[in-house]
């Protein structure tokens, strides 16, 4: 049974930009559109203001007219990646739809697993630029659903074709959600414990064998679509039940969605294989004088592991050899990643970025990290 195998499934990483619109809160503030996208040369032109941005103060200084003159130069910065998805204009021959951007990263996932490698999927980028829009999208089934319920809805299918073609016997899926908060790992499955008890947290470590363990993490069993998604909508309520203010912790947070699934062909032989999905935490700039102690001490966490996380896939981008070296066991996050960052497995990373001026330094942070990784 064929899927369509295409070239990039032979690559360890594809890195994907994809550039949301900009929003109501972008225009009220009046906002411009300082990208610009090539979705045939995968190619994106970021507009940087004045010839030398550095330089510009922070806050605003009477300017003579003849240095005023000069601020009007406009300066382009380019990148190129494997692909470049454009989502601002919904109708546009170019627009990245929810469906446009599985046909280009999920399905790929989906074709490796079945193949029998593991699959990983990231959404990197500040908060606000469309990471959990991308991983979850609007509640199954609409339209809008994000990369999640369509790569279960990809992988079900494949698991009943091979049925029907009697290329397996039997197979089953399992689902786990978890966050991992300040270092910590907590399962999205269970309830959180009564108010003023805390959260107990997981313990994880990594087995030369069996791989990455986890002591206690809910491992559910489902077998349909339907199924799958009521423990996605469960794990995703009780993200929100235990913040406090959900948006700002949620951001703030690494969010791993794995399945592991299970084939037996007929003459009794198993494969297993798994898929992980992580909606990374906002990675935002240091704004030291605004944050709170606790809050450096979070980003702090954040930066270390998206640091880690950049190494790790970094090594295992320069072929087999740097494979053996990934330095995993160095935050929470390569270690939960370890069986899909190690051996045979193929990655997926979706930058998301802002088109909007203010955003202008996120974004081009963004694009360096994206552009280092691949
Ligand atoms: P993040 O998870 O990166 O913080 P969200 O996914 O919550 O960002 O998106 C922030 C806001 O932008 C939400 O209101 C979301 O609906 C909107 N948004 C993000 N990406 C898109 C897109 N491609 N098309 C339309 N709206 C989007
Ligand atoms: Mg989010």
């Amino acid at each position: 049974r064929s899927l369509g195998a295409s070239a990039s499934d032979k690559e360890f990483i594809q890195v994907v930009i994809r550039v949301r619109p900009l929003l109501e809160r972008n225009l009220v503030v009046g906002d411009r559109n300082i990208l610009e996208v090539d979705t045939v040369q995968n190619t994106i032109d970021v507009e940087m203001k004045g010839s030398d941005r550095k330089q510009a103060t922070p806050v605003q200084v009477q300017e003579s007219p003849s240095t005023s003159n000069r601020e009007t130069v406009v300066t382009m910065r380019s990148y190129k990646f494997d692909h470049v998805m454009d989502s601002r204009f919904e109708g546009q021959p170019n627009f990245a739809s929810q469906e446009a951007v599985y046909e280009l990263i999920g399905s790929r996932i989906v074709r490796c697993a079945m193949d029998g490698y593991n699959a990983c999927l990231f959404a990197y980028g500040q908060t606000g630029t469309g990471k959990t829009h991308t991983v979850l999208g609007n509640t199954y089934p609409s339209e809008k659903r994000g990369l999640l319920p369509r790569i279960l809805e990809g992988l079900f299918e494949e698991l009943a074709g091979r049925k029907e073609a009697s290329e397996a016997k039997d197979s089953s899926v399992q689902i786990s959600y978890l966050e991992i908060f300040n270092e910590q790992i907590h399962d999205l499955l269970v309830p959180p414990p009564k108010s003023g008890v805390p959260r107990e947290a997981l313990q994880v470590r990594y087995h030369p064998i069996l791989g990455v363990m986890i002591n206690d993490l809910t491992q559910s069993s489902c077998s349909t679509i339907e199924e799958a998604m009521e423990l996605v909508d469960f794990g995703t309520r009780m993200r929100s039940i235990a913040a406090t203010s959900m948006n700002s912790r949620s951001s703030r947070a690494h969010t791993v969605f794995t399945f592991k699934f299970e084939q037996t062909s007929r003459d009794g032989e198993t494969q297993m294989a798994q898929i992980q999905l992580v909606d990374l935490a906002g990675r935002e700039q240091e704004k030291s004088s605004s944050d709170n102690k606790d809050r450096l001490r979070e980003r702090q966490f954040i930066n270390t592991s998206l640091f880690h996380l950049s190494t790790c896939i970094l090594n295992l981008s320069r072929g087999s050899k740097a494979r053996e070296v990934c330095a995993f066991r160095n935050s929470r996050l390569t270690l939960l990643l370890a069986n899909s960052l190690s051996g045979n497995s193929r990655t997926g990373m979706i930058a998301a970025v802002s088109p909007a001026s203010s955003d202008l330094d996120e974004t081009i942070s963004t694009l360096r990290f994206a552009d280092h990784v691949k």
